[in-house]
């Protein structure tokens, strides 16, 4: 039977997998394979926690190929003069795979496909990855969305679920082939093993992603609207290393979530994933975001010397802000930080200590299991006032009023800086405020900010206006 290699990256699933899907209909046998090879990613190779998440949901997915009689091929080098030497081994028709669309790997594709082509091949890149493709909207004119509200409107007007795909329940298997490596052998694995707690919460692979979809829908959906922003309560799917790995599809989610029957509720989550769309729409059309202000006017923004007493405060979360600190904290005990909380924290790095925003992505490139190259780079540029979309910059997020708004009994932060748990909740926001009877209360926790915050406030709006001035 001829085969087609299913090369897998960052689609590591078998439900409603497009390329394995296309395989099948061919009548061709599917060969699994993973090609390691973090040099063709240019500036943006995945970062240290990804890899993490990266090992486990690879061996998630060769656990479940091997329960249906085939298992994944791991190689490590160049994706092209791999994928031609197994295809010439495999005696492959065809080579079928999901498209990236970030900016390098997108490049890259195009290249492979258009070589492999020339050897006479079939090969077929599909979207596996996102509700539309991200040149698939645009605007009267025929131009790029920049603003969300129009776009999400457009993505509504063309709506058009296709029917979700359940996985095979057996595939072929074929005998080793040259070259191979094992999964371990990639050098994915953190040493010294720093990533051991994430694990306490995070399950990598298609089968957890499936069981924190049907957490989320059952627990948390029907009050996802108002419970979203709360980042002391368990309100918000944690899909996104999930989606990010591809390890469920999107239409998957939607058609759980309307499936739940959870009307505004669901139509608001669903609004959530639309920013996922947007962000990748945006990074397609505008591929130097990662490096580049989206508003070039910011190229000439007066920001501060990156001084590295002050971005290390920020990393370790030793601001003396508490919500800053305590969400720089979920991070880098668990690879993810509420949605929220990475707002105020990017705020306060780039607005009340002004340091460019890049400084912030890279920190988060290196330890977000969800790092992405469009979400990290909208959500920065938004926050920073730079990018599409954004945030202007003179509106700064108040970290101490965040806090008593978005978590009011101090919940949030006495989990992650069990320092101020002492503290009764209404100073845990803001333990400077505190009498000086309770001083006593904090241990090992700095009593001031690293920085005063109205001033800070008032010289990032100095410099907006130095800019607006010019
Ligand atoms: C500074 C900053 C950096 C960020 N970096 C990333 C990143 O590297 N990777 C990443 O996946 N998200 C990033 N986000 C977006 C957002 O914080 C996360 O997607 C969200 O917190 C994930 O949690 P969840 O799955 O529980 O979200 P839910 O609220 O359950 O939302 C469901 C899904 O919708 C998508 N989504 C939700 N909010 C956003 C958003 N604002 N932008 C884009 N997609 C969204 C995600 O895929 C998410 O999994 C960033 C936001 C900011 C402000």
């Amino acid at each position: 039977m001829a085969t087609a290699l299913i090369w897998f990256s960052d689609d590591l699933r078998l439900r409603d997998h497009a390329a394995l899907h296309a395989a099948l209909q061919a009548g061709l046998a599917p060969v699994p394979v993973y090609i390691h090879a973090p040099q063709e990613d240019g500036r943006w190779r995945p970062g240290a926690a990804s890899d993490a998440w990266r090992l486990r949901a690879l061996r998630a997915l060769d656990a479940d190929l091997r329960k249906r009689g085939t298992r994944l091929h791991v190689f490590r080098g160049g994706s092209l003069p791999t994928l031609r030497a197994i295809a010439a081994h495999a005696g492959a028709a065809a080579i079928f795979w999901h498209r990236s669309h970030e900016p390098t790997r997108a490049a890259r594709d195009a290249e492979v496909r258009r070589a492999l082509r020339a050897d006479g091949l079939r090969a077929d890149a599909f979207n596996g990855s996102l509700l539309f493709e991200p040149w698939q909207l645009g605007t009267q004119a025929g131009d790029p969305f920049r603003v969300f509200t129009p776009f999400w409107k457009a993505a509504l007007a063309h709506w058009n679920p296709p029917r979700t795909r359940p996985a095979p329940e057996r595939l072929p298997g074929i005998a080793a082939l040259p070259g191979e490596t094992s999964l371990e052998a990639l050098g994915l694995a953190p040493a010294p093993r720093w990533d051991a707690p994430f694990w306490n919460e995070w399950t990598p692979g298609e089968a957890g992603a499936e069981r924190a979809l049907r957490a989320f829908v059952d627990a948390a959906l029907a009050r996802y609207a108002d419970g979203r922003d709360r980042p002391d309560l368990p309100m918000t799917s944690r899909l996104s290393p999930h989606l990010h790995f591809g390890e469920i599809s999107p239409w998957r989610i939607v058609e759980a979530v309307r499936a739940a029957g959870a009307g505004a509720a669901g139509e608001a989550f669903i609004r959530e994933l639309g920013w996922r769309e947007f962000a990748h729409h945006v990074l397609h059309h505008f591929p130097d975001t990662p490096e580049s202000n989206f508003n070039p006017r910011f190229d000439r923004f007066e920001w501060a010397d990156a001084d590295p007493g002050l971005l290390e405060a920020w990393r370790r979360g030793r601001t003396g802000v508490p919500l800053v600190d305590a969400g720089m904290r979920q991070l880098w005990a668990t690879g993810w930080m509420h949605n929220r909380v990475r707002m105020i924290a990017a705020s306060f790095l780039s607005k009340h200590l002004r340091v460019h925003w890049q400084h912030g992505a890279r920190w988060f490139w290196d330890t977000l299991v969800d790092a992405d190259l469009a979400n990290n780079t909208l959500g920065w540029q938004w926050v920073a006032g730079t990018g599409v979309d954004a945030a202007p910059y003179f509106r700064v997020f108040n970290p101490v009023l965040q806090a008593r708004r978005f978590d009011p009994d101090g919940a949030y932060i006495a989990r992650w800086l069990p320092q101020l748990a002492g503290l009764p909740a209404k100073y845990r926001a803001a333990p400077w405020e505190a009498p000086a009877g309770l001083a006593g209360r904090v241990h090992d926790y700095p009593m001031a900010p690293v920085i005063d915050l109205a001033s800070g406030r008032a010289s990032a709006l100095e410099a907006f206006s130095a800019l607006r001035g010019n």
